[in-house]
């Protein structure tokens, strides 16, 4: 899953239910990031839900929840996934390294903790975690107009659905389509239709600002927009909200009768149950944006049409 880029200086969590060693850790840590501190399991992963912790220095021994079940539970959330684990523990044989890394650890340090050898391991995870998260950043990005690809699109589509389903919320989800673009293409230059995709982008991210709102480039000038928690008329108002804001742009499009640049929305939402699919909830907004193209475009069609 992609998560909103690391930002410097990283954030470590330091886990350990002897407050004696977490200070210790804390020391020898303390200029390499921003840390945060749990003594126990379970606020060990409501911080991780918190603060997406980009390390995570977890004890092995612990009560209540010990350390391998905590690792085991990061590793399932796929929000949480992403965070390098390495388990500090008295034990040394190969049998509990091993456990470690099946749990999904990045790393094992033994106790009696060796200073340099911590923040050497820290230093090498942090780094490796960074480069990571470019690699994910790059392969989930439209590379032209910086929004989330196809592929991210997919995925976090197919997140929120499950999400929706088990709350039984609507989610809705907007379709757009850039008015006569082709022709755009023909009067101004590719250079230019870039730059005009480009800007619609921008703007429909300054209009997605809330939390998990994805906006992503479908494929050519066509963009999705997923809306969590938004019924049929959250949907239709935000549509035209998108719509006013493309005009405001007010590109010049002198090979249409518009005059300016204008986009055909189509909009679905939908209680996901038994019966619906997302595959279904593209197909209602494409067939939205059909019709919306279909009489005339610059304009807001909902799924389904009133008869
Ligand atoms: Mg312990």
């Amino acid at each position: 899953m992609d998560l909103p880029n690391t930002p410097f200086p990283a954030r470590l969590l330091l886990v350990d239910d002897s407050p004696t060693n977490l200070r210790f850790l804390a020391h020898v840590l303390h200029n390499m990031g921003e840390i945060y501190f749990a003594t126990r399991g379970e606020i060990a992963l409501q911080i991780a839900r918190d603060k997406h912790p980009d390390l995570i220095l977890l004890d092995v021994e612990m009560p209540h929840m010990g350390g391998y079940e905590v690792c085991q539970r990061l590793k399932q959330d796929p929000l949480l996934a992403e965070a390098a684990v390495i388990f500090v523990t008295s034990h040394q044989s190969m049998e509990h390294e091993i456990q470690a890394l099946e749990a999904g650890a990045v790393d094992y340090i033994s106790k009696p903790l060796n200073p340099p050898i911590v923040r050497a391991r820290v230093k090498t995870h942090l780094t490796l975690k960074q480069q990571s998260d470019k690699l994910r950043q790059l392969a989930n990005r439209d590379g032209l107009t910086g929004v989330f690809n196809r592929r991210a699109f997919d995925e976090l589509l197919s997140v929120e659905y499950r999400r929706h389903l088990r709350t039984q919320i609507p989610l809705g989800l907007v379709m757009l389509d850039v008015d006569y673009f082709k022709r755009y293409n023909d009067f101004y230059g590719h250079l230019q239709g870039d730059d005009c995709l480009r800007q619609i982008a921008n703007t429909l991210v300054m209009a997605s600002r809330r939390p998990a709102e994805s906006v992503c480039r479908y494929g050519g000038e066509e963009f999705v927009v997923l809306l969590p928690h938004c019924d049929r008329a959250a949907v239709l108002q935000y549509g035209l909200w998108l719509r006013e804001q493309i005009h405001q742009l007010a590109l010049p499009h002198e090979a249409s009768d518009m005059g300016i640049v204008t986009v055909s929305i189509g909009g679905s939402a939908c209680i996901p149950d038994e019966r619906t699919s997302t595959t279904t909830m593209i197909q209602q907004s494409d067939s939205a944006l059909y019709d919306a193209k279909r009489q005339g475009r610059d304009r807001v069609c909902l799924y389904p049409l009133p008869e």
